[in-house]
């Protein structure tokens, strides 16, 4: 009989999702429930005979996993529910851009196509070298974008051959734990091997430590902070580092400045500016800076001139001027202004002040609406103080202007991985710039933007003897 694949797998995927509690209870025999295990120990164990599995597989059988784990994200009533939970439980950002940032990672994440091969050929033979997988890494997530993380990760690792390990932020435990299961159930009924994707019931700091410390670990991968991206770097392996950034954004006088307001306010405002990229200071010639104010004010900046409401909010979302306060990460302009007196409508997307380079907000990566402008007297000065001011994280830098040469001084000295030339800062992952996604960006070990392949080992497979055909 001649049964229609995909006719089968419909029916079982309507079967399992009629089954609710039963097929927790199924999958507990293999130790976790959908990927989601009691200890460490066990949930690496079990990625590591599903790695071992997945070696088997081929190619083809990769891809539908891929494609899996996109349509599960996707699906319209998963994508709602994850970025509505991972507002609710970090109490960051906002529910539309969460749905923007998860269907972004769920179509522009490159799958095995990212996986090219070489070769070289000659009288000697052929010689391959392709991308083969790590085995299982160990994957640090962070509360910013919870989801967007754990979706691009599994998609790049699984797409490489690797199981991944995730050890989500404590504050984004229960979606984080959701989508992990969601995935799972996807990646069962594509056939894959149980427990790919796989994490912790209990996310915490000493769990974190018990997975980068696993031997069976082979690689590490960190999106979050300074203080995590340290550890995975002196941790003995093979570790990926994706670190905070302070983006700056020039304007010069040549800039398009109309454009220029719209597009700082809408990368600045974007998911309540928690994103890594995110426009975080604007330096700006002085020739042009009251225009590009009274623009932004056009678009959603809400100004403040009043040095005391700025001393009150830099108490307020401060952590004395040094660091943000977590309360305050991912909040809206209007909530901001709120706790500072001052009401406003829903149009309001940034705040928006005149500052000096030392001043707190321009210095300290906030991860919320705030929005600092410093006056210079020339282009030149602007961009040796958005060096300055970026503090060498090499993460994201934007620049409006129109002149060539100042644009690729301002890209050679800065050495982001990110450099947006007259655009918002969303457009350096694949919103309205060109080019794919993801919310890994591995400025300190230089990966870049990661993909499938950057989670790959290089291996090289030698045939002695011609194989050419010329
Ligand atoms: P965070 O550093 O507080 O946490 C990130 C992850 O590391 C979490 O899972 C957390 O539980 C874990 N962690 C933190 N300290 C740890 C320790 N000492 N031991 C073990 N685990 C530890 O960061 P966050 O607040 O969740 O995210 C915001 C930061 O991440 C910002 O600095 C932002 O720029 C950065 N970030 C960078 C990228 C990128 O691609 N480069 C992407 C998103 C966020």
């Amino acid at each position: 009989m001649n049964i229609d694949e995909t006719v089968v797998e419909s029916i079982v995927k309507k079967v399992l999702s009629q089954l609710d509690a039963p097929q927790t209870q199924e999958c507990c025999a293999c130790g976790g429930e959908w990927g989601v295990f009691k200890s460490m120990d066990e949930a690496v164990n079990a990625a590591v005979l599903a790695q071992q599995e997945y070696l088997g597989r081929s190619m083809h059988d990769r891809a539908k996993y891929v494609q899996a784990i996109r349509d599960v994200v996707l699906d319209q009533e998963n994508l709602e529910y994850i970025s509505r939970k991972a507002v609710e439980e970090t109490d960051m950002g906002g529910y539309e851009y969460k749905l923007i940032k998860n269907r972004l990672a769920a179509t522009k994440t490159p799958g095995i196509e990212d996986l090219t091969t070489d070769a070289m050929t000659g009288d000697d033979g052929l010689t391959l070298v392709e991308y083969s997988p790590f085995g299982v890494i160990g994957a640090i997530t962070p509360t910013t974008n919870p989801t967007e993380t754990i979706i691009c990760n599994s998609i790049g690792m699984l797409a490489a051959g690797n199981a991944v390990v995730f050890s989500p932020h404590p504050r984004a435990k229960e979606v984080s734990l959701h989508l992990v299961r969601l995935i799972n159930k996807a990646l069962a009924v594509a056939g894959a091997p149980a427990n790919l994707v796989v994490t912790v019931s209990e996310p915490s700091i000493a769990n974190t430590n018990a997975m980068m410390n696993h031997p069976k670990i082979r690689m590490l991968v960190a999106t979050g902070g300074p203080g995590i991206v340290k550890t995975v770097l002196s941790s003995g392996k093979k570790a990926i580092g994706a670190g905070a950034g302070n983006p700056p954004v020039v304007v010069d006088e040549t800039a398009d400045v109309e454009k220029a307001a719209k597009d700082i306010v809408d990368g600045c405002s974007f998911d309540n500016n928690l994103p890594c990229i995110a426009e975080k200071e604007i330096i700006a010639v002085d020739s042009v800076a009251d225009y590009l104010i009274f623009n932004m004010k056009k678009h959603g900046a809400y100004e403040v001139k009043d040095p005391a409401v700025i001393n009150k909010l830099v108490s307020l979302v401060t952590k004395e001027g040094k660091s943000p306060v977590t309360d305050f990460v991912g909040k809206s302009a209007k909530y901001i202004l709120e706790q500072v007196g001052i009401s406003v409508g829903d149009d309001v997307k940034v705040i928006l002040m005149e500052a000096t380079e030392d001043h707190p907000f321009v210095q300290v990566e906030l991860m919320m609406p705030i929005l600092p402008l410093v006056r210079v007297p020339d282009v030149d000065q602007a961009i040796e103080m958005a060096v300055r001011v970026e503090h060498g994280n090499r993460h994201t830098a934007m620049m409006h202007s129109r002149n060539v040469e100042k644009l690729t001084k301002m890209a050679k000295l800065i050495q982001t991985t990110i450099f947006v030339k007259n655009g918002p800062s969303y457009a350096g992952i694949g919103v309205g710039g060109e080019g794919y996604t993801t919310f890994t960006i591995a400025g300190p070990t230089g990966e870049g933007l990661t993909s499938a392949k950057s989670f790959a080992r290089r291996r090289r497979c030698v045939l002695v003897g011609g194989m050419d055909v010329r």
